[in-house]
């Protein structure tokens, strides 16, 4: 258990000792996020643990959050629940990731791999390609305009007749 995450890290290492890896990461450190998030103020839950299958170095974890993302119906910020696990395998070279069929291969070509852009690569695969709100929010922002206007033109047109109305008794 750490709250001060750490980014770069030797994986075989963490492997050997069965490492758990929990803490707090803020959003604003995933600079490739930057172009899906609105707000980048909060933070990620992580949950990473390491182990060993055969000889190979396994990752699993969690993360939880939730991101600020631009709506694409109406283009206004909308909060999205991010709850996403993933398993990885760490591999030397992509043609061995056909015998890990339940992980997905994370291929390590030097000694170190930076756990902050694991979890950048995690979140931004779980992004939904099209975010909107659940609700028809262009129909809701069309209805309050058209609310607005209606009690608008209401007003106007109100005003006339009793002015009218006004005159006539006055005239009688
Ligand atoms: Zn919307």
């Amino acid at each position: 258990m750490t709250d001060k995450f750490p980014d770069l890290i030797d994986p075989l290492l963490f492997a050997e000792r069965r490492s758990a890896l929990s803490g707090a990461l803020p959003i604003a450190v995933f600079e490739r996020l930057s172009d899906s998030v609105i707000d980048p103020d909060g933070n990620v839950d992580v949950e990473i643990e390491f182990g060993k299958q055969g000889k190979r170095i396994v990752i699993s974890g969690h993360i939880k959050g939730t991101l600020q993302l631009e709506c694409q119906s109406c283009l206004q910020a909308m909060a999205w629940p991010l709850d996403s696990d993933f398993k990885l395998a760490v591999v030397s070279s992509l043609q061995e990731d056909k015998q890990f069929e339940d992980y997905e291969p994370l291929l390590m070509d030097g000694e170190t791999i930076s756990l902050n852009a694991l979890i950048e690569d995690e979140i931004l695969l779980a992004l939904p390609d099209y975010p909107r709100h659940q609700y028809d929010c262009i129909e809701r922002n069309r209805s309050e305009d058209s609310a607005y206007n209606a009690t608008d033109s209401q007003i106007k047109a109100e005003n006339p007749f009793s002015v009218l109305a006004k005159l006539k008794k006055t005239g009688d």
